[in-house]
């Protein structure tokens, strides 16, 4: 479809010129197309236009979606809730986990036979006051790192977290940007910052962003949750 050619090559024009603006280089930014509630048709014609990293995020429509499109190779990220019961599950499927935001997750994405490769994770931070939305609060960051860091199979790559609702984005972004240089200070590698999204990409990427995690502006909109 002609429709999504077109969607991705403005959403890449459009995160180069973000990059540019803020003197940084667009191969530096990883971007995930986020292809829940799509069939896997879509995500082979945005591999054939050269999209490598997708998202999922509901556990019951990744696995057979990811199981389906196996010949590819494509770099899997999981970006919603994980179950505590599921998470062997996903870990068995993906690359990378974008919300790991509590210690029994840790604990259950760890148990069991050690996996041949090490699963990269982000830990999700919950930027509002509202305990019900997903993540760990700020001031829980520094011991969920230590624990990551600390066990085997899983490597920290930074801090995700999703802007809330009508509030200025960059700001919140700029919050992540100054949790991820304190957690820096004790973990020098966890320097990736997971954050932006079709609404607000330009903003994370101008507070330092290194994944997106884009849905609808490349996609089109999702089809009706079934
Ligand atoms: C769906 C989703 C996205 C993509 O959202 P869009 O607004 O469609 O770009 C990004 N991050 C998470 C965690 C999501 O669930």
């Amino acid at each position: 479809m002609a429709d999504l050619e077109q969607r991705w090559t403005t959403v890449s024009a459009e995160i180069s010129d973000a990059a540019r603006s803020a003197g940084r280089a667009p191969h530096d930014i990883t971007t995930i197309v986020v292809t829940k509630f799509h069939p896997a048709e879509l995500v082979r014609r945005l591999w054939a236009l050269g999209v490598r990293n997708f998202g999922e995020s509901r556990h019951q429509e990744a696995q057979p979606k990811i199981a389906e499109l196996s010949d590819l190779d494509a770099v899997w990220h999981f970006v919603g809730q994980v179950q505590s019961k599921k998470a062997k599950l996903v870990r068995g499927y993906v690359d990378v986990v974008h919300s790991v935001d509590r210690s029994s997750l840790v604990d259950a994405l760890t148990s069991g036979p050690p996996a041949i490769a090490p699963l990269e994770v982000f830990i999700q931070v919950n930027l509002t006051e509202d305990p019900d939305r997903g993540g760990a609060q700020p001031a829980q960051v520094e011991s969920l790192a230590d624990e990551i860091v600390g066990s085997d199979g899983l490597l920290l790559k930074g801090l995700m977290a999703v802007a809330p609702l009508n509030v200025e984005p960059r700001r919140e972004f700029a919050r992540l940007r100054a949790l991820s240089e304190q957690l820096r200070t004790q973990h020098g590698e966890a320097s990736a910052l997971s954050m932006g999204m079709s609404g607000d990409f330009r903003e994370a990427i101008a507070e330092g962003a290194t994944h997106l995690r884009i849905g609808t502006a490349i996609t089109g909109n999702r089809p009706i949750a079934g």
